[in-house]
C-alpha cells in the first residue's frame, strides 16, 4: 500500500475544478492509500474553524469520509491556513502535525515540512511569518468578526500577490544553506511544497546521498506523491470537464 503526499491545493469557492478533483482524489487514490500527508496549504486561506465557506465545508466532509474509511489523514499548516485548529481535526478526523515533522517510512527518518521556513532568503515574509504565528496574534486574531478576519485575510493575500510578483525568483525558493542545515541533523530526505516548483532533487551531502522532493501546486492541474515499495513518484490530475472522466499521468 502506497503512502500519498500533497500540499498547495490552495481549495475555496473561487477553484471549483480543484475542489472537484480533489474530492475524486480522497474517493480515488487516496482510499486506496496506506496514509495521505496534507503539508500544508489545503485552502487558500482559513480564517478560523468557524470558516463559514460552503466550499471548504465539503473538503472537510470529503476528508471526513476518508478518514472514516480507516485512512489516517495528517495535516501540516501552510503559510494559508496556518489557523486550522483542534475543531478543524474534531470534524475532518486529521490529525494535526507540528511543522517540521519526521515521519518513518520503512525505519528512514523522512523530514516532513510546508516549506516556507526554508525560504528564508525572503526576509519581509518571514517577518509576516513570525507576527502571524505568534499564540497571542492568533487569540487576538480569532476574537475578531468573520467579517473582519475575512477582509484581513484578503488584505494579507493581495499583499502576499503583490509581494511575489515584485521578488526575484530565488528569494522565493528553499536557501541553499536552510537545506544543508536539514541534512547535518542525519536525514537524507525532505518533502514539502510551498514553492510550487514540483521536481525531485538528488545530491549528496557529506559523501551521502540525499534528496529534496517537491511537491506540486494544485493551480492548473492536480499533483501528488506517491510513494510505494521504497519509490517516490511525482503524479499529476488533470481537471476534465464533467462527465469526461479523468485520467493521471506520472512523471
Ligand atoms: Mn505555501
Amino acid at each position: 500500500m502506497a503512502e500519498l503526499f500533497v500540499s498547495d491545493l490552495h481549495l475555496d469557492a473561487q477553484s471549483p475544478a480543484a475542489n472537484e478533483r480533489f474530492l475524486a482524489f480522497l474517493k480515488e487514490e487516496a482510499a486506496q492509500a496506506r496514509v495521505l500527508y496534507i503539508l500544508g496549504d489545503l485552502f487558500e486561506a482559513w480564517i478560523g474553524d468557524d470558516d463559514p465557506d460552503p466550499a471548504k465545508g465539503r473538503i472537510c466532509e470529503g476528508l471526513r469520509e476518508l478518514t472514516g474509511r480507516g485512512v489516517p489523514c495528517f495535516v501540516l499548516h501552510g503559510n494559508r491556513d496556518f489557523l486550522l485548529g483542534a475543531q478543524f481535526a474534531a470534524r475532518t478526523g486529521c490529525r494535526l502535525l507540528p511543522d517540521p515533522v519526521i515521519a518513518t517510512f520503512d525505519e528512514e527518518p523522512v523530514l516532513l515540512t510546508h516549506g516556507d521556513a526554508l525560504c528564508v532568503d525572503d526576509h519581509p515574509y518571514q517577518e509576516l511569518r513570525t507576527t502571524v504565528r505568534a499564540p497571542t496574534w492568533q487569540r487576538r486574531y480569532l476574537k475578531l468578526s468573520l467579517h473582519t478576519r475575512e477582509m484581513l485575510a484578503n488584505q494579507v493575500r493581495r499583499g502576499s500577490q503583490a509581494h511575489t510578483s515584485r521578488t526575484v525568483p530565488y528569494v522565493m525558493d528553499v536557501n541553499a544553506a536552510a537545506v544543508d542545515a536539514v541534512w547535518r541533523t542525519g536525514v537524507s530526505r525532505i518533502i514539502h511544497g510551498h514553492t510550487h516548483r514540483p521536481g525531485i532533487h538528488t545530491s549528496t551531502f557529506a559523501g551521502r546521498s540525499v534528496q529534496r522532493i517537491v511537491l506540486g501546486a494544485w493551480y492548473e492541474q492536480g499533483s501528488y506523491l506517491r510513494r510505494e515499495a521504497g519509490r517516490y513518484t511525482l503524479c499529476e490530475l488533470n481537471y476534465c470537464a464533467p462527465g469526461a472522466g479523468a485520467s493521471a499521468g506520472a512523471r
